[in-house]
């Protein structure tokens, strides 16, 4: 079996279902385009012998039973669901992936120890109704019917219609599955760390932490003209010292720490005034809890020490606390190692930045990612893409790795 062709062959199909004429797809929870993907992917398992099953709200699964552990899975996919006008990869690529690396181990080395199982999660990017993570939260009964029973999309059709009308419902059991013994997915990175390292796969430890503040300092308002500069409290000019000095000490603390000031407002944002007011935000990233907190502490004291040095009130929020998700060292291992038995040295164990359905599943089982590549970095747009030698060995890597989990003892 020929790895390229078989996904290139699926990818094609695939790509048909809310395919857009200038390329990429709009594949939106519950819609027709959404409806024929997944009754597709069902009768392609079938076809591929594995057992098909939808959960209750579209989740859907092709089991290859384990000889000698069946009761023991090996989980592997991604989500089905697209933003509008995205790619054919975000999502997709791990589905086809899986199923792919699932045929290919089939035809190599027959039945597995383990169950092996491909999953086509219903949603995960929040692009039609205001709720994200839909598959993944119900997966782990996280999800409730009050989070979505009053909400509708931009045209005002109810999320609860336009889930009946595909032929689904409201999740009726409260069991959450035991038998998952790992959960990988492989995704585009969707960033251009790897293509600028000249990398092939990313292996990921976690998905990043992040807090996000907003700060006020309030100065003194006043005349350009009749004001000197040592009788001024100008904001603007706090404001630059804190966004140098701490961007300085971002560099200094290196990746994958991220720093971000990106929404400013003055008062009274003027030309002839001294700005006497300023609110702006912060947004901080990394992977390693301690290492953001004690920055978050820095930033904080930064604040104080230029807002006092200045004579300006200060208000600092911290609105959003987000811990970090790791990987589970184990399967991260794994992947790794399979990663260097088909690509050398051209791998880099890394950080997510962006959120991912793993970061759902981490809570619950030992749960690992891959990446590939995104060329440009380009995501969510119609010119999302990966060399095809890109997605193949991520593939190949992945089969490797379901190898391992799947058909060792
Ligand atoms: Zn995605």
């Amino acid at each position: 079996m020929d790895i390229q062709s078989t996904f290139e062959m699926l990818d094609k199909k695939f790509t048909g279902f809310g395919g857009l004429e200038q390329g990429g797809i709009t594949r939106l929870l519950y819609s027709q385009e959404w409806n024929d993907a997944v009754r597709e992917l069902e009768k392609t398992f079938k076809e591929e012998g594995l057992e098909a099953s939808f959960d209750d709200i579209g989740n859907l699964t092709g089991r290859l039973v384990g000889s000698k552990y069946p009761e023991e899975t090996i989980l592997t996919g991604s989500h089905i669901d697209t933003v509008v006008e995205g790619g054919h990869l975000d999502g997709q690529f791990g589905i086809l992936a899986a199923l792919v690396a699932v045929k290919y181990l089939k035809a190599k080395h027959g039945q597995p120890l383990r169950s092996l199982e491909v999953l086509s999660l219903a949603e995960e990017e929040g692009s039609r109704f205001p709720y994200t993570f839909w598959g993944s939260k119900n997966f782990f009964n996280l999800a409730k019917k009050s989070d979505v029973d009053t909400i509708a999309d931009a045209e005002g059709i109810k999320f609860e219609d336009a889930m009946r009308k595909s032929g689904f419902d409201y999740r009726k059991t409260t069991d959450v599955r035991n038998d998952i013994k790992a959960f990988v997915e492989i995704h585009i990175e969707q960033g251009k760390v790897l293509e600028t390292e000249n990398k092939t796969i990313g292996v990921v430890n976690g998905i990043v932490g992040q807090k996000r503040f907003t700060i006020n300092l309030k100065g003194e308002a006043n005349h350009a003209g009749t004001t000197p500069m040592s009788l001024r409290r100008d904001t603007v000019v706090a404001y630059s010292e804190i966004v140098s000095n701490l961007t300085k000490r971002a560099r200094e603390i290196g990746e994958p720490l991220v720093l971000t000031f990106g929404h400013i407002t003055l008062v009274p944002n003027t030309v002839n005034v001294v700005p006497g007011e300023i609110t702006f935000s912060v947004d901080c990233r990394h992977i390693d809890q301690q290492i953001l907190n004690d920055f978050a502490v820095e930033i904080e004291d930064k604040i104080k020490l230029v807002a006092e040095a200045n004579s300006m009130t200060y208000d600092i929020n911290l609105w959003m606390d987000e811990a970090p998700t790791l990987m589970d060292k184990k399967i991260v291992q794994i992947i790794e190692q399979a990663a260097k038995n088909n690509v050398g040295n051209q791998y880099k164990v890394m950080p997510s930045g962006a959120g991912h359905d793993s970061q759902i599943f981490a809570q619950y089982v030992p749960t690992a990612m891959l990446f590939v590549p995104s060329i440009g970095g380009i995501s969510h747009n119609i010119s999302e893409e990966t060399k095809i030698e890109d997605l193949v060995k991520g593939i190949e890597v992945l089969s490797d790795v379901l190898y391992e989990l799947a058909y060792k003892e």
